[in-house]
Order: C-alpha cells, then sequence, then structure tokens
C-alpha cells in the first residue's frame, strides 16, 4: 500500500524510544504505519552496533525483505518495498570522516535505498506510543567517555542533554494521559546535564537554584556536577507519576546527591543497574573505564547501606583483549562481592573505529570466551557455584 511504512527495531530501550520518533516523523510527512512488514510501501529498519552479530542481523533482514518480496511479485506487478536504514549503522557512518564506513554498508547491502541520519528526526517529534502507562523518556543521547571496547561515541557522537524544562512538561504531559510509569533513558543517564552546565556560567534550574559549574571529586577523578539528581527530584513531584525508573548509570557520576535523593524519593525504583564491564584493574584502565574494582565495590556498599532495598545490576564483558586467567577470576571475585541481581554479560567483539580494536589484538579465543561467558553468566544469573569451572 502506498505511503505506508513499518519500523523494525534492533538494539536497546534507546533505540525503541529512538523508533517512537521516527514514527511521528513518518505520521507528520503523511505515511501511516502497518502491523505488518508484508503490506508497507516503506521498511525502516533501526540498527544497532554493540556486537558484529547485531550488524549481522540487520543484513539477514534486507536479504530476507528482498527474498520475500521477489516471491510475492513473482507473476504480479507489485513492487518491492522502500528500504531504509537508520541508528547506530548510519550514526557511525555519518561520523567516519573517511567514508569507508558508507562505503562499505553500501557494498554489504546495495538494496537500501536510504541511510536515514537520526539526526534528521531529531527531538522535536513527539513519540509515538502505543501506550503511555510505562513511557520511556529519553533524557540525553550519545556519550563522551570513549570506553576502549565502545562503539557508542561513534555512533551516537558525543553527548547532548535535553533541555530540563523540556523534559518536564513530557513528562507532565504524559501523565496527564496516564502515565504512571517513566523510564528515564541516557547511555550514561545520570551524566545527564554535565553539558549545560559547563557550556554556560552554570545552569538555573526551573526552581531559581544556579548549579554552577564547579569541579568535584568523584572516584578518583575531577567532574563537573550534572544535573541528574535535580532532574529526578522534580519528575518525582510530578502528580500522577508513581514509578520513576532510569538507564543505564555510570559509577563515576553516581554521586553523593543521586544517592541522597534516591534515599528521599519512594518513587524512584531500587533496582539500579551500575556498569562495571570488568573485575580487574588493569583490564578496567585498559577499558579506559575510571575507576578501581576498589572504588566500585565501595560505592555499592554505600548505595545499599544508604538505600534500602537497593539492588544492583551491571554489564560486564568477557575476553577482553589480554585477559588473563587471573584477570578474569577478578570479574568472579568481584561479582561475588558486589551481589549482583544479574548481569548482561557480553563476549568481547572488536568494533570499527574503537581504540581497542586499534591498539589490541582479538586474542582470547572464542571457546575461552564461551567458558569464561558461561562461568560469570552461570554465577550471576542462575546463582551457581563456578568453582569447579575455573581453571
Ligand atoms: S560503555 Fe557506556 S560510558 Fe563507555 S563509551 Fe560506551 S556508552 Fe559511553
Amino acid at each position: 500500500m502506498k505511503n505506508t511504512f513499518f519500523i523494525k527495531t534492533f538494539g536497546c530501550q534507546q533505540n525503541l524510544a529512538d523508533s517512537q520518533r521516527i514514527a511521528s516523523y513518518y505520521l507528520a510527512r503523511g505515511y501511516r504505519q502497518t502491523n505488518t512488514m508484508e503490506s508497507a510501501s516503506e521498511i525502516v529498519i533501526n540498527t544497532c552496533m554493540i556486537r558484529q552479530t547485531a550488524e549481522d542481523k540487520v543484513t539477514g533482514l534486507v536479504k530476507n525483505i528482498l527474498k520475500q518480496s521477489a516471491l510475492r511479485a513473482r507473476g504480479s506487478l507489485s513492487r518491492r518495498p522502500k528500504i531504509v536504514i537508520t541508528g547506530c549503522m548510519v550514526g557511525m557512518a555519518v561520523r567516519d570522516e573517511t567514508g569507508k564506513y558508507l562505503k562499505a554498508l553500501r557494498k554489504r547491502m546495495p538494496e537500501v535505498d536510504e541511510f536515514l541520519p537520526l539526526e534528521e528526526v531529531g527531538f522535536d517529534y513527539p513519540a509515538l506510543r502505543n501506550d503511555v502507562t510505562h513511557s520511556w523518556v529519553p533524557i540525553s543521547n550519545g556519550c563522551n567517555n570513549f570506553c576502549t571496547f565502545c562503539v557508542v561515541p561513534f555512533t551516537r557522537g558525543r553527548e547532548v542533554s535535553r533541555p530540563f524544562e523540556d523534559i518536564i512538561s513530557e513528562i507532565k504531559e504524559l501523565a496527564s494521559i496516564g502515565c504512571r510509569e517513566v523510564t528515564l533513558l541516557g547511555q550514561n543517564v545520570n551524566s545527564y546535564g554535565a553539558d549545560l552546565v559547563k557550556n554556560s556560567k552554570g545552569y538555573k534550574l526551573p526552581n531559581g537554584r544556579l548549579v554552577k559549574p564547579v569541579m568535584v571529586k568523584h572516584l578518583g577523578r575531577y567532574r563537573i556536577p550534572t544535573l541528574f539528581p535535580y532532574l529526578l527530584e522534580e519528575v518525582c513531584k510530578i502528580k500522577g507519576i508513581k514509578i520513576v525508573k532510569f538507564i543505564s548509570s555510570n559509577p563515576w557520576d553516581f554521586s553523593d546527591e543521586l544517592i541522597d535523593v534516591i534515599t528521599k524519593n519512594k518513587k524512584i525504583d531500587r533496582n539500579l543497574h551500575l556498569a562495571v564491564q570488568s573485575g580487574d584493574d588493569g583490564v578496567l584502565k585498559r577499558m579506559n573505564r575510571w575507576y578501581t574494582r576498589e572504588e566500585y565495590i565501595n560505592l555499592v556498599k554505600k548505595i545499599k547501606s544508604k538505600i534500602k532495598g537497593a539492588q544492583i545490576s551491571t554489564d560486564i564483558i568477557v575476553g577482553f583483549p589480554g585477559e588473563t586467567e587471573d584477570q578474569f577470576k577478578n570479574i568472579i571475585k568481584l561479582a561475588k562481592e558486589a551481589n549482583f541481581a544479574y548481569a548482561y554479560v557480553s563476549k568481547y567483539s572488536q568494533r570499527p573505529n574503537t581504540a581497542a580494536t586499534k591498539a589490541f589484538p582479538d586474542d582470547i579465543p572464542h571457546t575461552e570466551k564461551e567458558r569464561r561467558f558461561h562461568i560469570v553468566d552461570q554465577l550471576i544469573n542462575h546463582k551457581g557455584n563456578p568453582r569447579s569451572a575455573v581453571h
């Protein structure tokens, strides 16, 4: 059917939230959304690049769309749908000044009709939500941290925070139409507003309070204070909102102010996600993570002692280049000490343009990564005893 679209989303909640704005962008251009791929004249694929397998799924889907539409077209005049690629793969292509990544994309998927950068959609289109009872609300986009394994700063660019007032008015509007639960989203959700504070002589909050760009020391580094604790406080004051969640937070902006705000506000969910990535200081350093295992553990202890009922989940990568058996065992030790509620465990995978890909050989064999993955996954997510499996 003419002027109809279907969106297929890969990846994280941030991508799901982006797809809701992409849907609005299409509606504003007179398109209608369909429930199936087969009935759409335009298929938009919102992509993820966190691992090679995520990219492979996109390539596979494009081939499948072509195959299916060729079968349907047999003996009829129906045309194949237009294929539009957006999200992280396009983000990487537009930021890669050498143009090599775009060239490689075109070579891999010559049938793709359009590469749509998310910047064209922006934040101005209201998210199209099927059910507002629980709503994802992006508050920032991008990342400045350049962890050596991570592709996000290359796909989404530098961190940009949405204006404080825009977020509050969006959530007030959502509450007025029945939203009861919000999840605030950002690659580093608790870094929210550091760019707003830094880029001016301070940031004046809607209540008149001025947050100055003075440096504060946290986990061994000096940081610009973020606006996240103030934003959380304001969100909690919104009538009708009963539960406030946020993902994904980093350890270096999990400040005492943030802990205090969570402690005081019962609306804030006690399931907190705090990515650690490794349990070994040497590996953390090569990952360009800004803390030691001890600092991380102390932070977890502080959070658990101050916030009643707090449960910590995390992200862990096994098989990072050069990770020795002893360094791997430090992940096990840290996991036992932190007593994580659950963990997203992943096997290291080289990502284009990242420092780790350029600087370190991917030298842990796949079977060994598998073994380490199962041990950590079993320990944290299935509460197994890994001792017998560790050599
Ligand atoms: S792992 Fe997180 S903090 Fe590190 S570069 Fe990626 S998005 Fe940024």
